[in-house]
């Protein structure tokens, strides 16, 4: 168990690409911390970083207070589950799982005795005790995953690094994968990073998530936050599926208050929103609608609005819809309505916008979250 602090850490590449740019980052004791980002924005390098893989090239690195920026990754009391799991072929899943404990087994004063006991306590964690004397290559995807987690547990390190683990398990297997990883963690109350592109698997799991872009972090926050007020437009279109949905306007006074005005539609902002866009009348803003917002029926709630739109498509999904449609001025947006709400493919229809739901931000890819308030844990703030 640790607490592991990241401030101001730098990763330049030798070529100079800088993967990681000063990314601060207190995570507590028994956290679970998950760093979600499209491909490339520095989420396993920064692990690497941690796990001492990886040179730091700025910033420091503390684990329990202490800096181990210099501390080789044998001492650094973590454990790190990759990708590819990296199981030797030629050992029993036994042996695999002891090998760590064996290699320092006198400066760790274990008795093969002691490693049996550890090695048979996380088999039983894992439900993998009748896997103990087979190799690699004849166990299945999850199997394999299990041992790989099983050869940190083992080790009963002061952190868990996860390297997109599941990325190799189909899709019914990750989702059970993932609930189990959860669990053990909360099981074994240790401390936890674990990076995933998955935006699905980082909000299930994480009890923070960490949202990074070109090696830059745009938010830290609990899933729930960051999915209600993300504090960009990139945090805001990375989470949800299928992703918010973008349309551009300007604010102007409209009979008994302000309104989002996007070609000919006048959507009334509620309070909040006017609170947010009170400085910005007449500038271009841009309007964001989460799939969900999106109603065939006015709402009760009174922030329900109105805006034409044409169906160019409907996908059925069991209990819910998804409705493809065009604004008045030709932007996609989907919206994810009932079942049984009425719509067609090649109808031009009204649709209502909860606006409680909705969100307005500065033009532009990384616009900020106007109407966030100011409970949006922004980078480095965490
Ligand atoms: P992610 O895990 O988010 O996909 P990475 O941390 O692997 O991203 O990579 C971040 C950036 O650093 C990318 O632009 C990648 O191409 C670059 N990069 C990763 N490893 C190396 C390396 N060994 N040498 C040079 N550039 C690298």
């Amino acid at each position: 168990m640790a607490r592991v602090t990241l401030t101001d850490v730098t990763k330049v590449y030798p070529g100079g690409v800088k993967a990681v740019d000063r990314v601060s980052l207190a995570i507590a004791d028994r956290e679970f911390v998950v760093l979600v980002g499209p491909s490339g924005c520095g989420k396993s390098t920064t692990l690497r970083m941690v796990a001492g893989l990886e040179d730091i090239s700025d910033g420091t690195i503390e684990i329990d207070g202490r800096v181990v920026n210099q501390t080789p990754p044998k001492d650094r009391d973590i454990a790190m589950v990759f990708q590819n799991y990296a199981l030797y072929p030629h050992m029993s899943v036994y042996k695999n799982m002891a090998f760590s404990l064996n290699l320092r087994r006198r400066e760790l004063r274990l008795s093969k005795a002691d490693i049996d006991r550890k090695v048979r306590e996380a088999a039983a964690i894992l439900g993998i005790e009748d896997l103990l004397e087979r190799k690699p290559r004849a166990l299945s995807g999850g199997q394999r995953q299990r041992v790989a987690v099983g050869r940190a547990i083992v080790r009963n390190p002061k952190a868990f690094l996860f390297d997109e683990p599941l990325s190799n398990l189909d899709a019914k297997l990750r989702v059970e994968m993932r609930s189990e990883i959860k669990r053990l963690q909360r099981r074994l109350a240790t401390t936890t990073i674990y990076v995933t592109h998955d935006q699905e698997e980082a909000m299930t799991l994480g009890d923070r998530v960490v949202v990074m872009k070109d090696g830059i972090v745009h938010q830290v926050a609990s899933p729930l936050e960051v999915y209600e007020r993300p504090v960009n437009r990139f945090v805001a279109s990375f989470l949800g599926t299928p992703p918010m949905g973008f349309i551009d306007g300007r604010v102007g006074e409209s009979a008994g208050g302000l309104a989002f005005e996007h070609g000919p539609a006048l959507l009334r902002l509620t309070p909040k929103l006017a609170d947010a866009a009170r400085q910005r009348v007449g500038a271009a803003l841009v309007l964001g609608i989460r799939p969900d917002a999106f109603s065939t029926s006015e709402g009760t709630g009174g922030g329900s609005v109105k805006m034409r739109v044409r169906v160019t498509l409907v996908e059925p999904l069991g209990d819910r819809k998804d409705v493809h449609m065009i604004s008045p001025i030709g932007t996609k947006l989907v919206g994810r309505v009932d079942l049984r709400a009425g719509v067609a493919e090649g109808q031009e229809t009204d649709m209502f916008i909860n606006m409680d739901r909705a969100a307005l931000f500065e033009p532009g890819e990384m616009g900020r979250n106007l109407s966030a308030g100011r409970e949006g844990t922004v980078a480095g703030e965490n």
